[in-house]
C-alpha cells in the first residue's frame, strides 16, 4: 500500500520565509500556477517559490532542500523547451541577480550574474564594442543562467561556438562542496591539489574521469555539437591539455549539479560588417553538398528550412519560389572595420555566389549588406514560430524530437528521412535549423489530446531518436538540453556504462538528489507530466511577452508577468479573490499583444476577468464623468484654483484626504504629493474652438473629425491646439463632434457596460466623417479595437468601418501631401529629438510614421533611443493606481532618454506625456509630436524648457 504523506506545501514556504524573509518566498495560488510551466509541453506545480536576491538566499534554499529532501529547481526565464525549469518542490528563481559585475575590455571578458537577459547583456556591452557570442533565437527573453545550464547556442554557433566554448569560470553552490569557484586548473597547479583536499567530491569526479577516459572518448558523439548527458567529454579534453576543466562539467548540467551565481564569460568583437544571403535550392540533396562547399568560406551562420517549412510559412508571402526544395540562409561577418574590410565582405559574398553556380537554384541568390535589408532576409526564418503557433486551432507545434544533430554533410539525408517519416504518419512538420552544425529542429503539429496523434508522438519520439543514433551516429540533443523530454533516452544514447558514470558524478555532487530531480538523469517516461490542458489553449508559453512586460521587468517574478497571468486567469481554479493581487497589476499597456507570436492578448483576458468584478469606486468617478454638466464645472473650478492647491502643503493634504477613497480603487492608489500633475485647462478645448464644435449632429460639410479624447480637452497640455493647427496647415478644417471617453480607462476598471455605452455614442457621432484623426495613442487603439468590443453584435459592421477610418495624427501627416514648412532647414540649429513610442500606438501598428514625420522636419535631428518601444509606466491612470511601480518602470526609460542626449522627447500620447513630464522634471523637454509638427510648419522656434514640468 502506498504511504500517504501529509501535505507539507505550506510548511515548506513557512520554513523558507522564516529563513530568508517573507518578501522573497511565495506559495499562493497565482505564484504556484505561474511557475508550474515553462516553454515545454509539461506542467509540474511547485510547493514554494523563492526569488533569490543574494548568494545567501541560494545557499539557504539548497541547504534546506538537502536537509529536508524537498527538491529544488533553479529557474531563469523559463524558456527552455524540455521541462527543466519546473519541479514539484521549491523553484529558485535567480532573475533578480542580474547585474554585470565587471567588464574587461582589453582581455575581452565579463563577470556577470545569471539573471541577466541575453539581449540585455549584449545591449549593455555595446559601448565596449564587444558581444557574448552564442545567440539562441530566444535571446530577447532567455537569461544567462539558463543559457549556461543548457549549454545553449544559436544560428551563429558556427562562428562563436556554444556557451561551453565561451565560459572562463563559474561560481556555484554545490550541495556536497558549498561555494565553488569553478575554473580550469592546471593538473600540476598546487592550487588544484588544495582544491581537491578541500572538496573531496571533486577529487572523486576527477578520479572517475581519469579512470574511464577511454570509455568517455569511445562514446563521444561524432558531431560538432552536443548537449546531451554530462559533458565528461570536455573534462577528458581538458586532461589531454593537462587541465581539470571544471566549467565544462557544469555548463549544460541543467541545474542538476549546482546553482550558478556568477559567470566569467568570454567576449568577442562585434562584427563590423555582415553580409546575409538567401539561397533557394531546387534539390534537397544539393543543399548538403553546398553546405560542405560554403563551410570553406567560414560563414558565421548557415540556416536551413525544408520545403514543408516553406509551405507552412507561405511561399508567396515571403517571395520563395514554388519549386524551392529548401532554402538556405548564409551569413558572413567581418570583425575589424576599415575600408578594406567592406571590400572583403563584398568579395566573400561574390565568392559565395560564384560557388552556388554549381547548384540548381530556384532563383538568383539575394545578398544584403545593410541592416534593414538583412533583417528582411531573416524575416521568413523569424516568421516560423508565429506561423506554427497560429497554424491550427487544434494542432500545435510539439517539441519532443526538436533538437537532433548529425554530421553537417548528412543533414539533407536526415531531412529526407524525416519528411518520409512524417509523410507516412500524415503529420505536418517543420524541419529547420543550424545546418552548418548538422543541428535540425523538428517541430511536428499535433493535437496530443487526440489519442491517434498521441500515439504518433510516442512512435516518432522512439523511432526518430533511435534512427539518429544508429543510422546517423548523431546526438539527440544539440542545444536545448535533455530536461524531462529526453532524459528517458540519455541512457540509450550513451550506453549503460557511461550512463552509470553520469549517475556517479551526480551522486558525488548532489548526494541527496534534491537538485532538479526528473531532469537529465531520470528514467521517468517523457510522457509523464504533459500538460494536456495547456496544449489545447492558445498560449505556447514561449515567454516572449515577458520580455516586454513592464511589470515583469520590475518584479522579475513569473507571478508578476504576462505569461504567468495567462496561466493564472485561464486556470480552472482561478477566482478573482484568489488572484486579485495579480489581476489588478497589469497596466493594460498591450506590449504583450504586440509581440505574441500566437496572437494571444493577455491584457484582454485580464480585462475580461476585471469585468467580472468592476471596481465600484472607479464606477462612481466614471458616472460623474458621464455627466459633463456636473463634471466639467467641477474640473474648471479645480483648474481655476490649481495655483492655490497645487503646492507642497495643500498637495500633502490632498494626498491624505483622497487616500481613503482611492484605496477603494486599489490599495496602492493615491495622488502623490510629489507627482507633477498635468495643468488643468480653465477653458476646455471645446470651449476654445466653438467654430469647430457648432452644429453637433451635422458635419457642416467637413470630412475630417478630430477625436480629441479626454486629456486634450481637459488639460492645458498644448496637444489639442497643436493637432488643430497641424490639420489646418494640411488644409483640413476639422470638426470636433460630441464625443465620450474612448473607453480605455473605463475598461481597465472593469466597467464593460459603460465602455460599450460610450462606444455606441462615439460610433454614432463619428459615423458621418470620412476620416477620424486622434492625437492620443490610447484613443487610436480603442477606436480601432471597437470591432472586437462588438464582436457578434449588431454594431460590429459600423465598428469595423470606423476602425478603418481612424488615424493617429502621425499617420495622417505621413500619408498626406507634404506641407510647406516655414522653418528654415539650414539656419535653425538642429534640435535633438528622440521618440518614445507609446505602447497603444505600437499595438495599433503605428510605429514607422511618427519617426518618419519627425525625421522629415527641418531643424530636427531624430535620435533613436534604446528601449524606445518599451512602456514608460504611465498607462493612463496607472500612475495614480500604483505610483511606486510606475516610477520603477520609468527608470529604464529615464536612462534611455538621458543616454540619447536628446533635447526633446517626443511622443504621440498625452498620457505618456504626464509620465514623462513627471519622471524627467524638466531635464528634457517633453513634446507631443503634434507640437513639433506645428512648430516646424509655422516656423515657431521650439521652446527649450518644459513649461509643464514645474515641481509642485
Ligand atoms: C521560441 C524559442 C526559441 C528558442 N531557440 C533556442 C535556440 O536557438 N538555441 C537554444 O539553445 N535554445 C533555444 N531555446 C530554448 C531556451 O530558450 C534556451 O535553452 C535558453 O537558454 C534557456 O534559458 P532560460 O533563461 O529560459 O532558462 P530556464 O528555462 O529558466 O532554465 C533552463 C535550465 O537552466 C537551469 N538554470 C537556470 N538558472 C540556473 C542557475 N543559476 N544555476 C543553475 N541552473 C540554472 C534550470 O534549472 C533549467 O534546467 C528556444 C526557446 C524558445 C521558446
Ligand atoms: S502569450 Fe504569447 S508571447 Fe506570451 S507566452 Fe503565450 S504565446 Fe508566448
Ligand atoms: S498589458 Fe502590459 S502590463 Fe499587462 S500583461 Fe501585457 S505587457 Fe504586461
Amino acid at each position: 500500500m502506498e504511504l500517504v504523506l501529509p501535505d507539507r506545501t505550506h510548511s515548506v514556504a513557512a520554513d523558507l520565509r522564516r529563513a530568508i524573509g517573507p518578501e522573497k518566498v511565495k506559495d499562493d495560488f497565482p505564484t504556484r500556477t505561474a511557475y508550474a510551466v515553462d516553454a515545454s509541453i509539461y506542467k509540474v506545480t511547485p510547493q514554494a517559490i523563492v526569488v533569490a536576491e543574494s548568494e545567501t538566499d541560494i545557499q539557504t534554499v539548497v541547504d534546506y532542500a538537502a536537509r529536508t529532501g524537498v527538491p529544488v529547481t533553479p529557474r531563469a526565464a523559463g524558456t527552455n523547451l524540455t521541462g527543466s525549469a519546473i519541479g514539484s518542490g521549491i523553484i529558485l528563481d535567480i532573475s533578480r541577480l542580474n547585474r554585470i559585475l565587471e567588464v574587461n575590455r582589453e582581455e575581452k571578458w565579463a563577470r556577470v550574474q545569471p539573471g541577466i537577459v541575453y539581449a540585455e547583456l549584449n545591449k549593455r556591452l555595446a559601448p565596449s564594442g564587444l558581444i557574448f557570442g552564442p545567440d539562441p533565437s530566444s535571446g530577447d527573453m532567455c537569461k544567462l543562467g539558463g543559457m549556461l545550464a543548457n549549454n545553449s547556442s544559436g544560428p551563429h554557433t558556427l562562428r562563436y561556438g556554444s556557451v561551453k566554448d565561451n565560459v572562463h569560470a563559474l561560481r556555484l553552490y554545490v550541495e556536497s562542496c558549498g561555494w565553488l569557484d569553478a575554473r580550469p586548473y592546471a593538473l600540476a597547479d598546487p592550487r588544484l591539489a588544495e582544491l581537491l583536499v578541500a572538496y573531496p567530491p571533486l577529487r572523486e569526479v576527477l578520479g572517475l574521469v581519469r579512470e574511464h577516459a577511454a570509455l568517455i572518448r569511445a562514446r563521444r558523439p561524432a558531431v560538432s555539437k552536443n548537449s546531451c548527458g554530462y559533458n565528461l567529454f570536455g573534462l577528458v579534453d581538458g586532461l589531454d591539455r593537462a587541465l581539470f576543466d571544471l566549467p565544462k562539467l557544469f555548463v549544460g548540467s541543467e541545474g542538476t549539479l549546482g546553482l550558478i551565481s556568477e559567470a566569467t564569460v568570454r567576449l568577442v568583437d562585434r562584427p563590423k560588417a555582415t553580409a546575409t544571403a538567401l539561397l533557394h535550392f531546387r534539390s534537397l540533396e544539393e543543399v548538403g553538398d553546398a553546405v560542405v562547399d560554403l563551410l570553406t568560406l567560414s560563414p558565421s551562420a548557415l540556416e536551413v528550412m525544408d520545403s514543408n517549412t516553406l509551405d507552412l510559412i507561405g511561399r508567396a508571402q515571403h517571395g520563395i519560389p514554388s519549386d524551392a526544395a529548401a532554402t538556405l540562409l548564409a551569413e558572413f561577418d567581418q570583425e575589424s572595420g576599415s575600408h578594406g574590410i567592406e571590400e572583403s565582405i563584398t568579395a566573400q559574398a561574390a565568392r559565395m555566389a560564384d560557388l552556388c553556380r554549381r547548384y540548381r537554384l530556384a532563383a538568383d541568390p539575394v545578398v544584403a549588406f545593410d541592416r534593414e535589408q538583412r533583417e528582411a532576409l531573416w524575416k521568413a526564418r523569424k516568421a516560423l514560430y508565429p506561423t506554427l503557433y497560429r497554424y491550427d486551432q487544434r494542432k500545435k507545434p510539439i517539441n519532443y524530437v526538436d533538437d537532433v544533430v548529425v554530421r553537417a554533410e548528412r543533414l539533407s539525408e536526415l531531412i529526407r528521412y524525416l519528411e518520409d517519416f512524417f509523410g507516412g504518419q500524415r503529420v505536418r512538420v517543420a524541419i529547420f535549423g543550424h545546418i552548418g552544425n548538422g543541428n535540425a529542429h523538428i517541430v511536428p503539429l499535433l493535437d496530443v489530446n487526440d489519442p491517434e496523434d498521441f500515439a504518433r508522438m510516442v512512435e516518432g519520439y522512439r523511432e526518430i531518436h533511435q534512427t539518429v543514433l544508429t543510422r546517423f551516429g548523431g546526438s539527440i540533443c544539440g542545444e536545448h538540453g535533455d530536461g524531462r523530454v529526453r532524459a528517458e533516452f540519455v541512457r540509450r544514447m550513451f550506453g549503460e556504462e557511461l550512463y552509470n558514470l553520469f549517475v556517479r558524478v551526480k551522486r558525488s555532487l548532489d548526494p541527496s538528489g534534491v537538485l532538479n530531480p526528473g531532469v537529465k538523469i531520470s528514467d521517468t517516461p517523457f510522457t509523464a507530466h504533459i500538460d494536456y490542458t495547456r496544449l489545447s489553449k492558445a498560449c505556447a508559453t514561449c515567454g516572449k511577452c515577458n520580455s516586454v512586460c513592464p511589470v515583469y521587468d520590475v518584479f522579475q517574478s513569473e507571478d508578476m508577468s504576462s505569461r504567468g497571468w495567462y496561466e493564472i486567469v485561464t486556470a480552472k481554479d482561478y477566482s478573482y479573490l484568489n488572484s486579485q493581487r495579480v489581476v489588478e497589476a497589469c497596466l493594460n499597456c498591450k506590449s504583450c499583444r504586440t509581440v505574441c507570436p500566437a496572437d494571444v492578448d493577455v491584457s484582454d483576458l485580464i480585462l475580461k476577468r476585471r469585468a467580472e468584478h468592476p471596481n465600484r469606486m472607479a464606477g462612481y468617478v466614471f458616472a460623474l464623468h458621464a455627466r459633463p454638466w456636473l463634471f466639467e464645472p467641477l474640473l474648471k473650478a479645480a483648474a481655476r484654483t490649481q495655483r492655490l492647491w497645487d503646492r507642497p502643503r495643500p498637495r500633502a493634504w490632498l494626498e491624505r484626504l483622497t487616500r481613503p477613497f482611492l484605496r477603494r480603487i486599489a490599495h496602492t492608489a493615491r495622488i502623490p504629493r510629489e507627482m507633477v500633475l498635468p495643468r488643468l485647462a480653465i477653458r476646455h478645448l471645446r470651449d476654445r474652438y466653438p467654430e469647430l464644435t457648432r452644429n453637433a449632429g451635422s458635419t457642416n460639410g467637413r470630412r475630417v473629425a478630430y477625436f480629441h479624447g479626454c486629456a486634450a480637452n481637459y488639460f492645458d497640455d498644448g496637444v489639442g491646439d497643436a493637432v488643430i493647427a497641424v490639420l489646418r496647415r494640411h488644409g483640413v478644417e476639422p470638426a470636433l463632434p460630441p464625443q465620450r471617453c474612448s473607453g480605455t480607462p473605463i475598461q481597465t476598471y472593469g466597467h464593460a457596460g459603460l465602455v460599450a455605452e460610450g462606444a455606441r455614442y462615439n460610433l454614432a457621432a463619428l459615423a458621418p466623417y470620412e476620416t477620424v484623426v486622434t492625437g492620443c495613442a490610447s484613443c487610436t487603439l480603442m477606436l480601432k479595437d471597437y470591432p472586437a468590443l462588438f464582436e457578434g453584435k449588431p454594431e460590429q459592421d459600423a465598428a469595423a468601418q470606423l476602425a478603418r477610418r481612424v488615424k493617429h495624427l502621425a499617420e495622417f501627416a505621413a500619408e498626406s501631401p507634404p506641407v510647406r514648412m516655414e522653418r528654415d532647414r539650414t539656419t535653425a540649429p538642429a534640435l535633438k529629438v528622440t521618440y518614445h513610442s507609446s505602447c497603444h500606438l505600437r499595438a495599433a501598428g503605428v510605429t514607422k510614421q511618427p519617426r518618419q514625420v519627425l525625421a522629415a522636419l527641418p531643424g530636427v535631428e531624430l535620435i533613436e533611443m534604446e528601449d524606445a518601444d518599451r512602456c514608460a509606466g504611465g498607462a493612463g491612470t496607472y500612475i495614480l493606481k500604483d505610483y511606486d511601480t510606475a516610477l520603477k518602470i520609468f527608470e529604464r526609460k529615464r536612462q534611455a532618454i538621458d543616454q540619447s542626449g536628446a533635447d526633446v522627447v517626443a511622443t504621440s500620447c498625452p498620457a505618456c506625456m504626464i509620465q514623462l513630464t513627471n519622471g524627467l522634471r524638466g531635464r528634457v523637454r517633453v513634446a507631443h509630436i503634434a507640437e513639433l509638427l506645428r512648430d516646424a510648419y509655422t516656423g515657431a522656434s521650439p521652446p527649450t524648457e518644459d513649461r509643464r514640468a514645474s515641481d509642485p
